[in-house]
């Protein structure tokens, strides 16, 4: 399952880690910390996906005519498998979409290394090490929980 990461998200407070991982995967997504009433302002203005764990927030922006997504899992595999499953976020890693997991401004592959890229605003460089492994094995859980559920 691909998609053109066509969709942007605004992901609460709760949900922190999940901003990295949805960046990773290349879809434009930010972390929203502070009032529900602005949240909800930012998301229609920017025309955002809000992904929250707040049952209340998510009654309301949805109330508000706010595409929104409740998340009951707590694991990152679990959440990933659930967003794949239900609402057919993509996780398979692109290396042409992906994003900075710090600042989410798409990534430049390094011109003379295919496993390495940098990020052109906040100058960090990413490259397939070990870490990447660690990244690959939770894509794959979240996969495998994703088809079982
Ligand atoms: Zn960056």
């Amino acid at each position: 399952m691909s998609d053109q990461r066509d969709r942007k998200f605004l992901i609460d407070a709760m949900l922190g880690n999940i901003v990295s991982w949805l960046r990773i995967l290349g879809y434009d997504s930010e972390y929203w910390v502070g009032d529900d009433d602005e949240l909800i302002e930012k998301a229609r203005r920017e025309n955002r996906i809000i992904i929250t764990k707040d049952k209340d927030l998510y009654v309301y922006a949805t109330r508000c005519s706010i595409e929104t997504i409740l998340i009951d899992e707590d694991d990152t595999e679990h959440i990933l498998g659930t967003l794949n499953r239900l609402h057919k976020i993509s996780l398979e890693f692109d290396p042409e979409l992906t994003r900075c997991p710090i600042c989410n401004h798409l990534l430049q592959r390094d011109g003379h290394n295919v496993r390495e890229w940098l990020c052109n605003n906040c100058g960090k460089r990413y490259w397939m090490g070990r870490h990447w492994k660690n990244i690959t094995k939770i894509l794959e859980e979240a996969k495998a929980i994703g088809r079982r559920s």
